[in-house]
């Protein structure tokens, strides 16, 4: 649970570390997770290592990727979503997509999300009535 003047102090702090994570947005992020069974100060530290780590696209990887967290934190944390298209990983760090990513046959963006490799769909064509 957090007060809004912590979180304007911790949008505005992540917004310098990751010029990308705009201030509105991770106060939408920050109010979404008022509840969260954090302290601020795990939630500080968890923010600062989140921003400073590059397989963090967007400020939401802060409460969803556990490693941020203390072991004790972590326990009371919501299970992460898994990914989409590999059985037994979490969507938010899955190494099978980030090692589609580096091969070239996957965007960045669709890490732990369900992708389909653009494909002929001739295959698909309605047979002939
Ligand atoms: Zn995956």
């Amino acid at each position: 649970m957090i007060t809004h003047s912590q979180a304007t102090a911790l949008a505005n702090m992540l917004h310098e570390l990751r010029p990308k994570w705009s201030i509105p947005s991770m106060m939408k992020v920050l109010e979404r997770n008022a509840q969260h069974p954090g302290t601020f100060r795990d939630l500080a530290l968890a923010a600062v290592n989140a921003a400073r780590d590059p397989k963090v696209d967007t400020p939401g990887g802060i409460f969803t990727d556990h490693r941020f967290w203390p072991e004790t934190v972590r326990a009371s944390l919501p299970k992460p979503p898994p990914c989409e298209d590999h059985i037994g990983k979490d969507a938010h760090n899955c190494a099978s997509c980030w090692a589609d990513v580096k091969a070239g046959i996957r965007p960045r963006d669709l890490i732990g999300r369900h992708y389909e490799p653009e494909s002929e769909e001739d295959h698909d064509a309605p047979a002939s009535p």
